[in-house]
């Protein structure tokens, strides 16, 4: 897939970087917490010292399903087909997201992040994020 170089996300404060993708998260000074997305506090301590960093880009596999059915609004799909989604262990934090490119996973399977066609805004392909099979 070629990715356009004005790149419409479906969400900016998810992302450190779109290109190459990387996603946003709160660190916390004082306990070390690592949350995502980015918050103000830390659920952990309650401290208001955390700042955003970029959180790593390969992962593993938590937890999976796939979906049978497309999602009720307000989420959006151009065209509906079964979908997996997942919890990725990226170590510091571990992530809900799209699984991207099949539909059968395994648990500890390493995944890459990228970015995933969310959907098509008349002309715009707006993106969010997704994690794909490490091949
Ligand atoms: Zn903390």
């Amino acid at each position: 897939m070629s990715i356009p170089t004005s790149i419409e996300v479906v969400d900016a404060t998810l992302f450190t970087s779109v290109d190459p993708v990387i996603l946003a998260g709160s660190a916390c000074a004082v306990c070390g917490a690592h949350v995502f997305p980015p918050i103000e506090s830390c659920p952990t301590c309650s401290s208001l010292d955390v700042e955003t960093v970029a959180l790593p880009t390969e992962g593993t596999v938590w937890s999976w399903t796939t979906q049978h059915f497309a999602p009720k609004p307000p989420f959006r799909t151009d065209e509906f087909t079964p979908f997996s989604i997942g919890y990725v262990d990226l170590g510091l934090v571990i992530v809900q997201g799209w699984l991207v490119g099949k539909t059968q996973w395994a648990i500890g399977e390493r995944v890459n992040l990228v970015l995933a066609k969310a959907w098509t805004n008349e002309s715009d392909t707006v993106f969010t994020f997704g994690f794909e099979a490490v091949t």
